[in-house]
C-alpha cells in the first residue's frame, strides 16, 4: 500500500527504524533503505538474522558490563587477568581499543556512558553503583579478588572529566590507588578516536590523580 507522495508502507517502516539509530537522519536512513531494496532476499535474511542474533545472544556482563555472549564475560573469567586492577571506560568500543594495544592485563568496568547533566545523563544512568560494589566487596569482582587500583580511562572531554572527578570523589575514601590515563590523548576527543599507539602511551604513562588519597 503506497501513500500518495510517500514511500510504500514497508519502506517507510524500514526508514523509521533506521532513523532511530545514532547519527542517522532521515536522508541517510532513506539511502540505506534503498541500498537494502537492491539486496537479494538471501542478503536481506542474513542481515535480519544478524540483528536478531545480537538481541538474542548478546547481553551485558554481570560484573563489568561489557557486551558478552557468556556470563561472566571472557575477560572477567580469564584467570590470567589481574582482577585487582580495574580500568573504567565509558563504552565497549573504548574497551576494544584498549584491548587492541595488548598492554592492559587487568579487567574492566564499562560505565555505559559518561555524566552529561545537560544531556540528561545522570549518576543513575551509568553503572557507577555496580563499580562501587566491586570496590567495596571483593565478592562482586572476578574470582573474589579485591580491587587495588582503579584506572580512570575516560575521554578527555568536559563530560569525561566531570565523570572522572565524580568517581575520584567516590573512590577517595576507599583504600584503592586511583590513576588516570596520561594526557597524550587529544583534549576534547572521545577515546574511541585514539589510535592503539596513543592508547598504549596513555596507559603506560598513567599517573595518580592529585585529588586521590593515595
Ligand atoms: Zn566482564
Amino acid at each position: 500500500m503506497a501513500r500518495a507522495g510517500g514511500y510504500p508502507e514497508p519502506v517507510e517502516r524500514l526508514i523509521e527504524h533506521l532513523q532511530r539509530m545514532p547519527g542517522i537522519g532521515r536522508r541517510t536512513a532513506a539511502r540505506l533503505a534503498f541500498h537494502l531494496l537492491k539486496a537479494s532476499k538471501e542478503e536481506a535474511a542474513e542481515l535480519a538474522d544478524a540483528i536478531l542474533d545480537v538481541s538474542r545472544e548478546i547481553c551485558c556482563c554481570d560484573i563489568c558490563w561489557q557486551m558478552t555472549d557468556v556470563q561472566p564475560c571472557r575477560i572477567c573469567n580469564d584467570p590470567g587477568r589481574d582482577a585487582s586492577c580495574l580500568l573504567v571506560v565509558e563504552q565497549p568500543r573504548d574497551l576494544m581499543g584498549i584491548e587492541a594495544t595488548g598492554i592492559h592485563q587487568g579487567v574492566y568496568h564499562v560505565l555505559t556512558g559518561r555524566l552529561d547533566p545537560l544531556g540528561g545523563v545522570g549518576v543513575d544512568d551509568l553503572t557507577i553503583d555496580a563499580l562501587m560494589k566491586r570496590v567495596d566487596d571483593s565478592a562482586c569482582n572476578p574470582r573474589g579478588v579485591p580491587v587495588s587500583e582503579v584506572i580512570l580511562g575516560l575521554s578527555p572531554t568536559l563530560e569525561g572529566d566531570t565523570t572522572a572527578h565524580h568517581l575520584t570523589d567516590l573512590l577517595r575514601s576507599h583504600s584503592v590507588k586511583i590513576t588516570r590515563l596520561a594526557r597524550g590523548l587529544p583534549t576534547g576527543a572521545s577515546l574511541e578516536f585514539a589510535t592503539p599507539a596513543m592508547l598504549a602511551d596513555a596507559l603506560l604513562g598513567r599517573s595518580g590523580d592529585s585529588e586521590s588519597a593515595d
